[in-house]
């Protein structure tokens, strides 16, 4: 068997980076496997205006690479790979990596964050790349002068949307409801944006087009009319599932698959076993809310590591 760490942190969000930072400070010499997208969530935004200490707002991706040199300047390292399969219940733990090596700790933080829903249309999966997207910031520039559809009515989907209306001739905002869910500012926002256009109680029934989005058929709730409005960017907003997969039958999980953490700590079911950020929170999901827990997760992983050093000790003496 390889080396067993003190403790390994899956995912490099805000969460996972801030347990890093309090991990090494604590000098457990923390390793990090950064995932599939390393930097998180926040490196498919654009700027991040309620993060506190950044007066002059900051872009995601700098934000995230701030967090990434305070997390390396106390000695983490990271490992830019992807845990396929963890065995947590025997000791030490097992993380397995895509690149074929095999984790052996003590300790994991699971941080690994929360991914996109989509509508579950069929032209999502064909015309992925070729018109839809889940990331304005990303796909936003091809757009250019071009009317796109926005999906959602929550902060994310005004977040796009705002960010399109910038970029793109008209951008086209389906809600589901009369009403959003978007806080109350970036609402106003949204609808003081001229070339916002508000579809109420409309959602998408069919995105069209054979090798690129063409239009989008939507569907009035209300009265059932039918309409084809024609757009080329078909961005998605409606919200986010927790990347629990790999640990379904191991750490217990609620039932949209968020992880359960014990009241006031981040301890899972499994001893030795915590969780921080979006992963583990389907309410607050904020940058700063998900580096507060990855505090807590770095404190109570090294509480547990500490007992048990003492507990093994006087087992020996
Ligand atoms: P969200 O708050 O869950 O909103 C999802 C939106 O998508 C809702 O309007 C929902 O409609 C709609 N929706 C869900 N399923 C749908 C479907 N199948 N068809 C059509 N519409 C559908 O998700 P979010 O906007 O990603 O925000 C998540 C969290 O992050 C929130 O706490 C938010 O405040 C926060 N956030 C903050 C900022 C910021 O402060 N700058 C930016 C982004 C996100 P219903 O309302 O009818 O369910």
């Amino acid at each position: 068997m390889n080396k067993v760490e003190k403790v390994v942190i899956i995912g490099s969000g805000p969460a996972g980076y801030t347990a890093a930072i309090y991990a090494a400070r604590a000098g457990l010499e923390p390793l990090m496997v950064a995932g599939p997208e390393i930097g998180g969530q926040l490196t498919k935004t654009s700027d991040v205006e309620n993060y506190p200490g950044y007066p002059e707002g900051v872009l995601g991706g700098q934000m995230m690479d701030d967090f990434r040199r305070q997390a390396e300047r106390f000695g983490t390292r990271i490992v830019y790979d992807v845990v396929e399969r963890v065995e947590l219940l025997g000791e030490p733990k097992a993380l397995y990596l895509s690149g074929g090596e095999v984790l052996h700790t003590e300790a994991v933080i699971i941080a690994t964050g929360s991914s996109p829903k989509w509508l579950g249309l069929e032209a999502e999966t064909r015309l992925y790349g070729a018109g839809v997207s889940a990331c304005a910031v990303c796909d936003g520039y091809f757009f250019r002068g071009q009317p796109v559809a926005v999906i959602g009515g929550g902060d994310t989907a005004c977040e796009e949307a705002l960010y399109l209306s910038k970029l793109c001739s008209e951008v086209h905002m389906l809600v589901r409801r009369d009403q959003m869910r978007a806080s109350h500012i970036m609402q106003s926002r949204v609808k003081g944006t001229p070339n916002i256009h508000i579809h109420w109680n409309t959602i998408p029934i069919d995105v069209l087009g054979e090798s690129r989005v063409e239009a989008m058929r939507v569907k009035n709730k209300l009265t059932g009319a039918v309409q084809d409005i024609p757009i080329r960017g078909f961005f998605v907003a409606i919200g986010h599932k927790p990347n629990t997969e790999i640990f379904v039958g191991q750490v217990e999980l609620d039932e949209h698959g968020y992880i359960k953490t014990a009241p006031k700590s981040t301890a899972t079911n499994i001893s030795g076993v915590f969780a921080a950020g979006d992963v583990q929170d389907a309410v607050y999901r904020q940058a700063v809310t998900a580096a507060g827990s990855g505090c807590m997760a770095a404190l109570d992983a090294e509480r547990w590591l500490a007992l048990r050093a003492y507990e093994r000790q006087m087992a020996r003496s």
